[in-house]
């Protein structure tokens, strides 16, 4: 997500600042998008299916798509994943708990427990064997929008 502003006039005072702000923030998320496709790079055969990474308050993880550790998923997540269907279980087309999006996000948790779920930044999602860009599936959806 890019936050466009269009600046009116000379870039100065509150438009500088606006101006700025908005580089800042582009750049900030470049850099996590360039983290993920590197980590994404770095795979080689057994490719992981998808990876992805997020970002809360400048602290960014990658992770890929595996079932979740049921011992190292925490209580807020975990939660919000059971009101989906159990832990693993075939849900929308997809498996519960089983995401790049969810490991990384439990990642950022673990370190940021006061994260609220829908404040949690992704990248795109990457499939590393192609490089292909995977939307974000109906269980990642409910889960952290
Ligand atoms: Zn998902």
């Amino acid at each position: 997500m890019f936050v466009k502003i269009r600046i009116l006039g000379d870039c100065d005072g509150i438009g500088l600042y606006i101006c700025n702000l908005s580089i800042n923030l582009k750049w900030h998320l470049k850099k996590l998008e360039n983290k993920t496709i590197g980590f994404a790079k770095s795979f080689s055969r057994p490719f992981p299916a998808v990876v992805v990474g997020a970002e809360f308050s400048y602290f960014k993880k990658t992770d890929k798509s595996k079932q979740i550790d049921s011992q190292i998923l925490v209580r807020k997540l975990r939660d919000k994943l059971l009101t989906i269907g159990e832990l693993y279980s075939k849900q929308n087309g997809n498996s519960v708990g089983c995401c790049a999006e969810v490991n990384c996000a439990n990642q950022i948790l673990i370190k940021r427990p006061f994260a609220n779920l829908n404040n949690i930044k992704f990248s795109k999602a990457y499939r590393p064997r192609t490089m292909q860009v995977i939307p974000k599936c109906k269980n990642c959806k409910i889960t952290f929008e």
